[in-house]
C-alpha cells in the first residue's frame, strides 16, 4: 500500500463498499450530502469480492438476495440461477456501482485504521493505513459481519512452506488443484460449498472435520424464464412479506401465499405430516427447510425431528455407514449454527479420492512442510485450505481503532461483548452508525433485506435531524441497556445459545460469549424500529453540535 496523504472533509464517511456501503452512498447522495466510501478491496462487492473459493455461491434464492430499492434495477437485472455463484453476484454489484455512478465517491485499496470523535465539532476524523485523513459529521460502518477471516493457530503453520489459503480471502487468479493432494480444514458453510468442487478438481482431498454441520441441498437450477417473469411481477408483494417476516427467514421459495408462510407447531402435525413437510422442503431445496415448523428453533422435540430427518438423509446418501455417522451432527440443535445449503456435499464422501478425518477422534498436532500430522497419523498434502470462518459481527468494527467521547475506546467498551441500541448505534460514540451491527437481526436470514432496512432507517434519521437543524445523534444509555437485555432475553428463549457458533463468538478463542444477533425476526424488528420512529426516534438523543460541546465541557 502506498502513502497517498489525501485530506478531505465530507458530510459522511462510509466504510465498506459491499451491499451495505453501496446502498448507503446512494441514499446519502439522495439526501444531498457529500460522502466518501473507503474500501480495502480493489473493487466493490464486499463479501462477494473476497470470497471467491470454488463453489462460493449464495445460500438464499438470489432474486430476493438483491436490492429492492429500485424498481427498474430489479426488473432489468436477470439472475441466471436460483442460487447465483460468486462471479454473478460480483457482476451484479459492479453493475449497481456503474448504474448509479457510485465509483467516483469510492476510494479503493484503502483501509481505515482509526476513527476518532471530536466532541467540540461533533465530527469524526478517519485515518487510513495509507496516510489519508477524512473529516466527516457522520461515520457509517458498512464493514460486513463476516469480513475478518480467521486461521487458527496450529503448531508449524507459520513455518510451513506449503501454500495456505483461506476461503474468505481467495486469490483472484484462482487456484488450480489439478493433480494436487489437498487438505481442507473446516466444515461450515464455506467448507461445505468448497469441498464438492475441490474434490472434482483435485487428485485427492482430505477433509479435516472438527464438528459436523447440518446441510440441506440447494437444488440449484437455471431460472425458468416463465417462472422468473411471474416472480418479477410479484416482487413488491414478495419483498413486503419478507420484510414483514411473513415468509421464513431468507425469503424462499419465492411464492407469496400460505404454502410458504410460517407454518404450524410440530405438535399439531402427525408423524406422516411431519415427514411429508420435511421431504417436500428437502426436495425443493434451500434453507427454508428450517421453516417447516414454527418451533424448530425453540422446541427440542421439533428440532430433534428436523435433525433426525437430515441424519436419515445422510445415512441414505453416504454409502459407508461409519463415514455417515461421522458426518452426522449430534448434540447441536439444527439451525443453531447457520444451516448450510449445499450442492452434493454428502455424496462427495462416496468418491474414491475423498478422505474424512474426524478431529474429535484424532486432533491436529501440527502442520509440517509436507502436510498435516494428527495425533494418530500423518498425511502428505500439496496445499492446505482453511475454511475456518470469521471473527464475525464485531471483528471488522473492532479492527478499526475507534475512540468516542472523552477518548473512550470502543474495543474497551465492548470488551465483554458488543453493546448497541438496535444494532445501529452505541452510547458514547455519537454520529457513529452501524449497518446491520450486533444487536440487529442482520445475519439471521437474508442480510440484503436487513441492510436495506438499516440503510433506509439511517438515511431517514439523518434527514429528520437535518430538518430539525440537529447534527448530533447518540444512543441513549438506558435505551441501549434495555436493548442489550432484550436481545439476550430473546436469544435465551431459543435453542441458539446451545451451539458453539460464531453468533456467540464461540469460534474465536478468548472472545466473550454473547449472543450477538437479534433473534426476534425481521418482522418484529421492523415493527420496533417503526415505533421508535413514530415516537420521535425514541432512545436516540439528538441535538446541535455546539450545544453538545457545551454540555461536554460541563
Ligand atoms: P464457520 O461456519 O465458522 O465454520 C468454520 C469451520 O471451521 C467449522 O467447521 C469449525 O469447526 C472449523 N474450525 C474452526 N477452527 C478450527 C480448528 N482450529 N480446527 C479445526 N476446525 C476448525 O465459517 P464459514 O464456513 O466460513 O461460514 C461462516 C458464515 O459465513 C456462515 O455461517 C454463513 O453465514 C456465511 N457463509 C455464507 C455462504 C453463502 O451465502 N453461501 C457461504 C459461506 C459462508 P467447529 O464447528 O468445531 O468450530
Amino acid at each position: 500500500m502506498t502513502n497517498s496523504n489525501r485530506e478531505i472533509a465530507v458530510d459522511a464517511i462510509v466504510v465498506g463498499a459491499g451491499f451495505a456501503g453501496l446502498y448507503m452512498l446512494y441514499r446519502l447522495r439522495k439526501l444531498g450530502l457529500t460522502a466518501k466510501v473507503i474500501e480495502a478491496g480493489s473493487d466493490v462487492g464486499g463479501t462477494w469480492y473476497w470470497n471467491r473459493y470454488p463453489g462460493a455461491r449464495c445460500d438464499v434464492d438470489t432474486a430476493m438476495y438483491s436490492y429492492g430499492f429500485d424498481e427498474k434495477l430489479q426488473q432489468e437485472w436477470e439472475w441466471s440461477e436460483h442460487y447465483a455463484a460468486q462471479p454473478e453476484l460480483q457482476r451484479y454489484l459492479s453493475h449497481v456501482a456503474d448504474r448509479f455512478e457510485l465509483r467516483s465517491d469510492i476510494w479503493f485499496d484503502t483501509r481505515v485504521a482509526t476513527a476518532d470523535y471530536d466532541e467540540r465539532n461533533a465530527s469524526w476524523t478517519i485515518a487510513t493505513e495509507s496516510g489519508d485523513t477524512v473529516h466527516a459529521r457522520w461515520c457509517i460502518l458498512a464493514t460486513g459481519n463476516l469480513s475478518v477471516g480467521r486461521i487458527p493457530e496450529i503448531p508449524g503453520l507459520k513455518a510451513t512452506s506449503l501454500p495456505v489459503y483461506h476461503t474468505g480471502n481467495w486469490p483472484h487468479e484462482g487456484v488450480d488443484f489439478t493433480g494436487l493432494d489437498v487438505a481442507i480444514i473446516g466444515t461450515g458453510s464455506s467448507g461445505i460449498q468448497a469441498i464438492p468442487e475441490i474434490a472434482k478438481a483435485a487428485k485427492h482431498l482430505t477433509v479435516y472435520q472438527r464438528t459436523p454441520s447440518f446441510t440441506v441441498p440447494a437444488n440449484n437450477r437455471p431460472r425458468d424464464p416463465a417462472e422468473y417473469a411471474e416472480l418479477k411481477k410479484l416482487y413488491p408483494e414478495l419483498r413486503r412479506s419478507l420484510y414483514a417476516g411473513e415468509i421464513y427467514g431468507a425469503g424462499e421459495p419465492l411464492e407469496p401465499g400460505s404454502r410458504f408462510r410460517r407454518s404450524v407447531a410440530i405438535a399439531d402435525a402427525s408423524e406422516d405430516e411431519r415427514r411429508a413437510e420435511f421431504q417436500q422442503r428437502w426436495d425443493r431445496g434451500g434453507g427454508h427447510f428450517n421453516g417447516a415448523f414454527v418451533d424448530i428453533l425453540t422446541s427440542e422435540t421439533a428440532n430433534e425431528a428436523a435433525a433426525d430427518f437430515v441424519r436419515g438423509k445422510i445415512s441414505e446418501i453416504v454409502e459407508d455407514p461409519e463415514i455417515a455417522e461421522k458426518l452426522s451432527p449430534r448434540g447441536i440443535p439444527i439451525g443453531t449454527k447457520r444451516l448450510a445449503v449445499d450442492d452434493g456435499y454428502y455424496a462427495t464422501f462416496n468418491r474414491d479420492n475423498v478422505t474424512l478425518v474426524d478431529l474429535r477422534d484424532d486432533p491436529i498436532a501440527e502442520v509440517t512442510d509436507s502436510g498435516v500430522r494428527t495425533e494418530k497419523s500423518e498425511r502428505r498434502h500439496d496445499v492446505i485450505v482453511f475454511a475456518t470462518g470469521f471473527d464475525a459481527m464485531t471483528g471488522a468494527i473492532l479492527k478499526i481503532d475507534i475512540t468516542g467521547c472523552g477518548g473512550a475506546s470502543l474495543r474497551e467498551k465492548w470488551a465483554a461483548g458488543p453493546r448497541t441500541y438496535l444494532g445501529l448505534m452505541t452510547h458514547g460514540f455519537p454520529n457513529l452508525l452501524l449497518v446491520t451491527g450486533p444487536g440487529s437481526p442482520s445475519v439471521l436470514g437474508n442480510v440484503v433485506c436487513h441492510i436495506e432496512q438499516h440503510v433506509e432507517f439511517i438515511a431517514d434519521m439523518l434527514a429528520d435531524a437535518a430538518a430539525r437543524g440537529e447534527d448530533v445523534i447518540e444512543a441513549d444509555l438506558a435505551a441501549e441497556d434495555a436493548w442489550v437485555e432484550r436481545v439476550n432475553h430473546q436469544a435465551d428463549q431459543t435453542l441458539y445459545p446451545r451451539a458453539n457458533s460464531w453468533f456467540l463468538g464461540a469460534n474465536v478463542p478468548g472472545k466473550p460469549r454473547v449472543f450477538m444477533p437479534f433473534v426476534g425476526g425481521i418482522g418484529l424488528y421492523r415493527q420496533i424500529c417503526d415505533q421508535v420512529v413514530a415516537d420521535g426516534y425514541a432512545g436516540f438523543e439528538r441535538g446541535k453540535a455546539n450545544q453538545s460541546a457545551q454540555a461536554a465541557r460541563g
